[in-house]
């Protein structure tokens, strides 16, 4: 009797055991399921903050430069395989968009938080999305970057690839619509229910359509929204479980029976002996259907119940293996097997966490530079292989302890231990190195191109969030001037910042035309009078205080709004030579154009026809350039300074001295004037090497038939000795600064005594 019921036990503990195992195991692919989402929003939010992060989008989007964030979303989207991309404006209109997404934008508005990012799950066009925002901040937000990856067929087969289950998801685009269903299984999808049932209705008709087909099923609920809902079903097949137990269970009834047998002759005997491993076997298949995996099952006694316990070893095994293999799947990313993001980020969190006296670490953020374009040219496929093969190469080179990630497309996230600033060198060589080492496919070698962005903690930063982006920080610096690494610098995070809101304030002062221009008077030395001014912008911001050219400009010819600024700047200048145009005698005005101005045609075609409406002599307006203006685009700058030069304006060649210039690429230029630029001029009197080079460049410069201006010429000593060296004209502080055009007119009035002394007699001798 006891055998008999110790057997069916045992079966019964096993029919039990499968049914709650599958049940368990719905659970854990529900689970699965949901951190596949997160990890792929995961990766979307990195890619998405590098994006938020990135200077030139940054301005784009501060700027309103519709074309260019179109652009550079587009491509971005391309490069991730993002299936969604939009910007949504600091007012919660969504600007620009990949999909419609009109139903959701009440949803969006109450969602989208300035501080963080957040995760949205949508249905468009029919199919479900979920989609990350990230707030772009200058560091004041100018909107969210939002990207997208579609919950398709393809995601779902992945998830049966890894679970072995099968899931259906249900949704209705709104309330009240069809159903729409994608699912990985095959037969059932033909004799689903009618499409237009109530949602609630559907899961209950698809549900009991699942059970009568054998299926054990487990729901669970994804979305939920006034007009829209997302519910998913996973499903399993009891009679293939049980197939692959039937072997087990057949074997423990012919124990049972042979047990029997035995039984009938010495029961009293075997007794004891037998109900002992029964209930061990018992208590066993319990403690595996608890997921207690941590004992062996393994049995002394008799060879029947040996192989009954080994069966049971057998499944213990196979559960603890498939339940680690979907844990590990969940830590590491799938192309290369390296801790994925989530997994790095815990692993430094903890580190940062546990807050010991002498924590010191390093992070190297690597970037494979002409990846992309690699990408375009043998496809995706084949920069798998090169990935795959980059972290191959991390996972040899690292020191015990050291780990390598992969967090983005082209990203690798390496941590060293106890790395300090002294080591940074030494790894840097040896990685770049490593990773450019030629790699041989079947077809082709390639080289890859690494850069490598490097922060310590803590001095640093003391948490990841803060690292990661100053890494970044590190890694954009590695492109101008180029180089293949570089390491964080205490303030840089500040600067970028400040550069961003700069650039950012400067759209209002543009839109606004809030700019002022000051003058600065040039004396003529053999002329002896004022006879040009220089103007010079000058802006005050109401959030930013007084703004200096020398920080606001440069950022607008990298945002590409310097010729905005010019054309402001030109008109303000053409005002000014009219309103004085009756004058007895009138001053000539330099303007200073950027490289990227002189570049334009337009900008160029449009400055000489504005001109010449005013009817103004042409000698009245001076152009200011620097020699990099050869650097922007060499031909078409050539023959628009021609084009100025015709149209009779004098161009001057300005900061001369600094840099690479010379004077035979001077003789390139249309140029009729020099400027010496005043790194050359300030100690003047002081430093003969100064004279030394001043005073040849004066000589040769009159060879090539050119005048010659100093500029920064704060004392008369200084004055004196350039009249000497045959200088035509100086500009600088001992003279005047630059002035509103009030203070201008009144020191033109009541000229100070530097001008008395510049004209006195013992000055020209
Ligand atoms: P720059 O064209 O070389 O202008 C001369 C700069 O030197 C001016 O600074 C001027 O105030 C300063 N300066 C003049 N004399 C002296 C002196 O004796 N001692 C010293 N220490 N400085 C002197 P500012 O106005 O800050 O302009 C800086 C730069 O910003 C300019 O250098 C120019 O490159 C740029 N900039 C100014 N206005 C404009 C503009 O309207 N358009 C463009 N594209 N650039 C401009
Ligand atoms: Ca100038
Ligand atoms: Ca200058």
């Amino acid at each position: 009797m006891t055998l008999v019921s110790g057997t069916a036990a045992v079966l019964y503990a096993t029919n039990n055991n499968i049914t709650r195992l599958l049940k368990e195991e719905l659970l854990v692919s529900e689970r699965i399921f949901l951190t596949l989402l997160n990890d792929n929003s995961a990766q979307l939010k990195n890619r998405a903050e590098i994006l938020a992060d990135d200077f030139a989008f940054k301005n784009a989007v501060a700027t309103n430069e519709r074309d260019t964030v179109i652009s550079v979303l587009a491509n971005h989207a391309n490069r991730i395989n993002a299936d969604m991309v939009l910007l949504v404006s600091k007012n919660k209109d969504i600007e620009v968009t990949s999909h419609n997404l009109s139903p959701m934008v009440k949803k969006l508005r109450e969602r989208l938080d300035p501080n963080k990012s957040v995760d949205l799950l949508v249905i468009s066009n029919s199919q479900p999305f979920l989609v990350v925002f990230v707030p772009v901040k200058t560091p004041d937000l100018i909107g969210w970057v939002g990207l997208g990856f579609s919950i398709n067929q393809s995601l779902l087969d992945h998830l049966k690839g890894l679970t072995n289950q099968d899931i259906t998801l249900i949704y209705q685009t709104t309330l009240n619509s069809e159903n729409n269903t994608i699912s990985t299984l095959k037969g059932n999808v033909q004799s689903k229910p009618n499409v237009s049932v109530d949602i609630n209705q559907y899961i209950k008709e698809m549900i009991k359509i699942l059970s009568n087909g054998g299926q054990i099923t487990r729901s669970f609920q994804l979305l939920k929204e006034e007009n829209q809902q997302i519910i998913g079903i996973l499903s399993s097949s009891i009679d293939e479980a049980m197939r692959s137990y039937n072997p087990m269970r057949i074997q423990m009834v012919l124990i049972g029976l042979i047990s029997l047998a035995f039984a009938a002759i010495g029961a009293f005997l075997i007794s004891k002996g037998v109900t002992r491993p029964i209930n061990y076997l018992v208590k066993s298949a319990k403690r595996i259907s608890n997921g207690d995996y941590s004992q062996p099952v393994h049995l002394s006694s008799s060879q029947e119940f040996n192989v009954l316990g080994s069966t049971l070893e057998l499944m213990q095994q196979t559960v603890h293996e498939r339940e680690g293999r979907i844990k590990h799947q969940s830590r590491h990313d799938m192309l290369t097997q390296l801790p994925n993001r989530y997994s790095i980020f815990s692993t430094i969190n903890n580190r940062i966490a546990e807050k010991t006296a002498n924590m010191q670490f390093g992070l190297g953020l690597l970037n494979i530079d002409n990846l992309p374009s690699l990408t375009d040219m043998y496809g995706s496929e084949f920069s798998d292989q090169l990935l795959k093969k980059v972290a191959e190469r991390l996972s040899h080179s690292l020191r015990r302890g050291d780990i390598a990630s992969r967090i983005g497309d082209m990203q690798f996230l390496i941590f060293f231990d106890g790395m300090s600033h002294s080591g940074i060198d030494k790894v840097a060589d040896k990685l770049v190195k490593l990773i450019q080492q030629p790699i041989n496919t079947n077809t082709i070698t390639v080289n890859l191109e690494p850069s490598l962005g490097f922060v310590l903690c803590p001095q640093h930063g003391g948490i990841f969030d803060d690292l990661l982006r100053r890494a970044q920080i590190a890694l954009q610096k590695c492109s101008a001037p180029k180089r293949f690494y570089s390491v964080y610098e205490i303030g840089q995070d500040e600067i970028h910042l400040r550069q961003i809101k700069v650039t950012h304030r400067l759209q209002y002062a543009i839109k606004n035309r809030s700019f002022q221009l000051y003058y600065q008077p040039k004396y003529d030395l053999k002329k002896g009078e004022i006879n040009q001014l220089e103007a010079l912008i000058r802006w005050t911001d109401t959030e930013l205080g007084p703004m200096y050219p020398d920080e606001f400009i440069m950022l607008a010819e990298h945002s590409g709004d310097i010729t905005k600024i010019s054309s402001i700047v030109l008109d303000m200048v053409l005002e000014q030579l009219m309103s004085w145009r009756n004058n007895e005698q009138q001053l000539a005005i330099s303007i200073n154009l950027s490289g990227v101005d002189i570049a334009k045609k337009e900008f160029i075609t449009d400055l000489i026809s504005r001109f010449n409406e005013t009817g103004l002599d042409s000698k009245l307006l001076v152009i200011e350039i620097t020699e990099t203006v050869m650097m922007v685009d060499l031909e078409t700058s050539l023959s628009n300074l021609e084009k100025l030069k015709a149209a009779g304006f004098s161009i001057s060649v300005d900061d001369f001295g600094t840099g690479f210039s010379s004077l035979s690429q001077l003789k390139v230029l249309p140029a009729a004037e020099l400027k010496i630029d005043k790194s050359l001029i300030l100690s003047l009197d002081e430093s003969q090497s100064d004279q030394l080079i001043v005073r040849s460049t004066i000589e040769m410069g009159h060879h090539l038939g050119l005048r010659i201006v100093a500029e920064g010429v704060e004392n008369i000593e200084s004055a004196i000795l350039l009249n000497n060296m045959g200088c035509d004209a100086i500009q600088g502080y001992y003279l005047a600064k630059a002035m509103p055009v009030i203070a201008l007119e009144d020191w033109l009035k009541n000229p100070p005594d530097q001008l008395k002394t510049l004209r006195s007699p013992t000055f020209n001798c």
